[in-house]
């Protein structure tokens, strides 16, 4: 590695830093494209600057959109009554793809995690609470990983969230222990939507 020259290292490093990518794929990605046609390379830098530029959060739900309020929220055949709260933009994903729910979302943005110093005011609660005041909502269904943050997250959030006329109920197991929405193949993440349960 001490061989490679400087402009290659510091590319080998900032890959590195992507989630997914170890140091060895970094390697390769990044001695890959040094060797790569230049109009290839600009045309890889320039889509993800393109994409850096034209994505940001929806600002009701914190979806990744390109425009706010985003496509669910703006969608009026959406059933305003249900929110899904999820941990990551990329939840909403998978559960789009499971094509079970007719809700909106509502992105957290994280779970509660003391040890990683995540409190709930570092999250997307108090926009949550204001939705419930200013939206029809009836039921909120609690969709998070299902490892020890997840199951104390939402705790607090059915704790927190309480209100007479509002419903919460979280998403049955069945999701694999320990991970997040992204691995639960989409039958399961409809099952589990499906066999929601009340939380008090
Ligand atoms: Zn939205």
């Amino acid at each position: 590695m001490s061989s490679l020259p400087e402009p290659i290292t510091s590319l080998v490093a900032a890959l590195n830093r992507l989630p997914g990518i170890g140091p060895r794929s970094a390697e390769r990605i990044a001695l890959h494209l040094v060797q790569s046609e230049s109009a290839d390379v600009k045309q890889l830098a320039d889509a993800i600057l393109r994409a850096r530029e034209r994505i940001g959060f929806c600002a009701a739900c914190g979806a990744l959109t390109e425009k706010s309020p985003c496509g669910v929220c703006d969608d009026p055949r959406r059933d305003a009554s249900l929110i899904c709260v999820v941990e990551q933009p990329v939840d909403i994903l998978s559960i789009e793809k499971s094509g079970t729910f007719q809700g909106k979302y509502h992105v957290l943005g994280g779970k509660i995690s003391p040890l990683d110093g995540i409190e709930p005011e570092d999250l997307r609660i108090a926009e949550l609470e204001k939705r419930l005041s200013t939206e029809p909502v009836r039921e909120i269904v609690i969709a998070l990983g299902t490892d020890v943050e997840g199951d104390a997250t939402g705790f607090y959030l059915a704790k927190r969230l309480s209100r007479p006329n509002l419903k919460i109920t979280r998403i049955a197991h069945g999701l694999p222990a320990g991970t997040g929405l992204e691995f639960a193949d989409e039958l399961t993440l409809s099952r589990a939507l499906e066999g929601r349960r009340e939380m008090k």
